[in-house]
């Protein structure tokens, strides 16, 4: 009481007094006025509008019971269900004990009864009542997400943690939410609107859990956390659970994922499950055919590994563990066909797992740019050995190097490329650049403008995968290139598929309009050299002629070669 008494003016708290007893009305402001600003009112209905207008400022509803309009509990149950009054806490007023338990189980904060006859009883029920309402606020203000109101990451894990232990043996699942493209969201229309929709969906994922049981959380700008009771069949409840999060999202075209962690018996920590739930999740990605996924033991096994060989790349390069394997092109325009150049394409001899192919990491590190440093030591080791082979036979053979998509944006890659040339002492002309057509298609701009530059400065351009990346007839008029190289896949069916066959035909006619070479690649039978000469290719590579080999072996093969064996 003392604290209070010593509250500067100006700093008092408001108390609104709700009874139709005037001499009542009055006796209470009595006693309050002192250390309160009062307001008064004598009807429900009156009381309602006036809580609603002072909401930011009320600090406590003194009401009677026995009002006009709108009775004393009707009114309490209005405010303990309203998302925005509930905080304000009300004690009840009335003569008649027996209303005590009533008004306690509806959420009154205390009851003072009539007549008012001991005062400081009353100003001490009132200021406790006031001061437990705000302690509870700063404790709700420093577990809650201020913008959706659900808990954040930190409180969300320690009552999840309480909620394990208690009941040990109810399964519960972990879900992580995730709202698509968000950052277009934000981009678009602005961060006004993109926090409404995360207001939006915190208050459907409220609802959910709220009738479905657990807990939710905001854990970080567009990404929220669910922990749920464990769901049978998750094929027909999880879109249930999408839906009903979606429902406060059908006025708008905006779409969410989850990633799930089903609670089948494993004892594995619960942020560990989260860890789980959202690494799904953003496997999922932007995936538009698929909202949901659950986790498998597959998954992370692959994520594992792929994580492994993220972490193993630089002692690999510090270590040579990557090897530069040769694969011969030879033209086929002749009657013989004639060695004319090689494919330069990298094998990775990991001290664990063996021999590794470019499928299983060439993705992986163009997703995190880890290539730039992979290709830069391949385009080097080939150009060493362009060098060597000229040393040793008195010309150069060209070699073609893959550039990844991701080289294109590196502001540096013509500078880099000409010190690998001069440092080596070769030409332009002898490393060849291959950039497959869908990085053409990805980001055709940027790819065009590397690729003029590099041509500037003397590099010649195969494109590869031709027919794989969709560019239009369009953009390929304009392109500057100087090889198409036909995507393996029309190849392989060309000996029992009309259509493959046709389209390598008009595959070529376009290469005669472009006035550049076709390269073929992945070759192995002699059916179909026959029918790919037919059509008129110019460059075949592929197992018929030779599989990719170490430098050491491709010598031995030069050397036959030059020597007419
Ligand atoms: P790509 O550049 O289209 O290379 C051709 C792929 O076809 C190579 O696979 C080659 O071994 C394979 N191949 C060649 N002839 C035949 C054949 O007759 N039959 C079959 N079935 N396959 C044949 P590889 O070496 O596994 O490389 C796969 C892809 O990885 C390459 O496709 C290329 O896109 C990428 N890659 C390889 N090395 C590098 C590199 O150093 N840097 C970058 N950025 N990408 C690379
Ligand atoms: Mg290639
Ligand atoms: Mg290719």
């Amino acid at each position: 009481m003392q604290e209070l008494l010593n509250r500067p003016k100006g700093l008092h708290r408001t108390v609104l007094i709700v009874d139709d007893e005037l001499i009542e009305r009055e006796m209470l402001g009595a006693i309050l006025c002192d250390y309160y600003e009062i307001i008064y009112t004598d009807n429900g209905e009156s009381a309602l509008e006036i809580i609603k207008r002072e909401k930011l400022t009320l600090s406590l509803v003194l009401l009677d019971l026995h009002i006009p309009k709108l009775d004393g509990f009707s009114l309490l149950k209005i405010i303990r269900s309203d998302s925005e009054l509930w905080r304000i806490p009300v004690i009840m007023l009335t003569a008649e004990k027996e209303a005590e338990v009533e008004s306690l189980q509806l959420g009154a904060a205390d009851f003072i009864t009539k007549p008012y006859d001991a005062p400081d009883v009353i100003r001490a029920r009132v200021n406790h009542s006031i001061e437990l309402a705000e302690d509870r606020i700063i404790i709700l203000d420093t577990e809650r997400d201020a913008l959706t109101g659900l808990f954040n990451k930190e409180f969300f894990f320690e009552y999840a943690r309480r909620m394990e232990n208690q009941n040990n043996n109810m399964p519960m699942d972990a879900i992580v939410i995730d709202v698509n493209r968000f950052h277009i969201i934000n981009e678009l229309y602005g961060k006004d609107y993109a926090d409404l929709i995360l207001k939006r969906i915190g208050n459907s994922i409220h609802d959910l859990v709220t009738q479905v049981g657990g807990l939710a959380c905001r854990s970080n700008s567009n990404c929220f956390g669910i922990y749920v009771p464990h769901i049978e069949n998750y094929k027909v409840q999880l879109p249930m659970y999408i839906s009903m999060i979606e429902k406060g999202l059908e006025d708008t075209r905006i779409t969410i994922r989850m990633g799930v962690y089903l609670d089948e018996g494993q004892k594995i920590d619960l942020e560990q499950r989260f860890e789980r739930a959202a690494l799904v999740c953003r496997k999922i990605g932007s995936n538009y055919s698929t909202c949901y996924d659950v986790y498998n033991t597959a998954l992370h096994t692959k994520e594992l590994h792929s994580e492994r060989l993220i972490n193993d790349m630089d002692s690999a390069l510090i270590e040579k563990q990557f090897k530069v394997f040769y694969q011969p092109k030879y033209s086929i325009k002749d009657n013989k066909p004639v060695f004319t150049s090689f494919e330069a394409l990298v094998r990775w001899y990991h001290p664990e797992y063996g021999l590794i192919t470019p499928d299983e990491f060439i993705v992986l590190f163009e997703d995190n740019g880890l290539i730039r440093q992979l290709d830069r030591y391949v385009w080097n080791e080939a150009a060493a050995q362009i060098r060597k082979w000229r040393d040793e036979f008195g010309f150069s053979i060209p070699v073609s190097v893959n550039v990844s998509r991701v080289d294109a944006f590196n502001p540096k890659l013509v500078e880099t490329l000409k010190n690998i040339i001069e440092n080596n002492g070769i030409n332009n002309e002898d490393l060849l650049l291959e950039i497959t057509e869908s990085a053409y298609a990805d980001n055709s701009q940027q790819i065009i403008n590397t690729v003029v530059v590099l041509r500037d400065n003397g590099f010649k351009i195969e494109m590869d995968d031709f027919g794989s990346g969709y560019s239009s007839l369009n953009m390929l008029c304009s392109l500057p290139i100087d090889a198409l190289k036909l995507d393996m896949k029309f190849v392989k069916n060309i000996c029992n598929n009309q259509k493959d066959y046709r389209l390598v035909g008009i595959m070529t006619e376009i290469a005669r309009l472009l006035e550049v070479p076709v390269i073929v690649e992945g070759v192995e039978t002699e059916q179909q050299l026959k029918l790919l000469k037919e059509i008129g290719c110019d460059i075949i590579q592929g197992y018929y002629f030779s599989k990719p080999l170490p430098a050491e072996d491709i010598t031995e093969l030069i050397r036959k070669t030059v020597q007419g064996e």
